[in-house]
Formats: C-alpha cells, structure tokens, sequence
C-alpha cells in the first residue's frame, strides 16, 4: 500500500474531503477534479488496491457500492437522465489512485467511447 493512501486517509478522516455517504463499509466523496456537473467516489473502507486484488469476500462491500451508487445518483436526480458507473483498473485503463473506487459520473451527456 502506498504510504499513506489518500483514500484510506480521507476514510479516516485525516484528509479532508466532502463525504456524501459513510458506514461501516464504505465511503463516498466527491472527486477533487471533477469532471462532470455530478462526480462521486465510492470506495471501499478497507484498502483493496484495484478489481485485479478483490477477493471473493468482497463480494458483497462491492455490490454495496452500486446500491449506494444508485441512491447518491437518485439523490442528485440522475435517475431519469442517466450516469456512468466506472471502475478504472489497472494502466490502460488510466487507474492513477490504487485504492479500489468507483466514479459515479451524470449531468451531462457523455459520448459513447469503450470502443
Ligand atoms: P482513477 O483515475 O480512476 O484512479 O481516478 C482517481 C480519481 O481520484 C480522479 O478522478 C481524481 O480526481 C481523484 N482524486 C485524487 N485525489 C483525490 C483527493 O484527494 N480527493 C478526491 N478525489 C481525488
């Protein structure tokens, strides 16, 4: 694990960020560099450092993230408009924080481009 992760810091809250949802499990905050009108990270509490780490028992903190995705996009009215879930992992896919997240991402229109 990096030294010290900025996710697993801002899930302890010793660096600051504007948390939207905590429990026990997970966390979600909204992106310093947001890209679009609407742009939250949802990560898990415990350091996992990308999809290629997960464990079978993380299973369910990982379908807890996209519940609690979609009540954070029903919260910000996304849910007739639509919103993007994306997990980068890995180079190729431009993964820059190594502490598993999610963008939840809406409110505008985004091109069609996982061609
Ligand atoms: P990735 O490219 O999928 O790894 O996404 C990392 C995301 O973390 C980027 O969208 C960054 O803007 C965001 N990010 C990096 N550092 C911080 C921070 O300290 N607070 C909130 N978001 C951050």
């Amino acid at each position: 694990m990096p030294d010290p992760c900025i996710f697993c810091e801002i899930i302890a809250g010793r660096l600051p960020a504007a948390v939207l949802y905590q429990d026990e499990r997970i966390t979600a905050f909204q992106d310093a560099a947001p890209i679009a009108p609407v742009h939250i990270l949802l990560v898990p509490n415990h350091h996992i450092p990308s999809v290629n780490a997960a464990a079978p028992e993380d299973e369910a903190v990982l379908g807890h993230l996209i519940t609690v995705a979609r009540q954070l996009a029903q919260a910000q009215n996304l849910q007739e408009s639509g919103y993007r879930l994306v997990i980068n992992t890995g180079p190729n896919a431009g993964q820059s924080v190594f502490h598993l997240h999610m963008h939840l991402i809406g409110g505008r229109k985004m091109p069609f481009h996982f061609k």
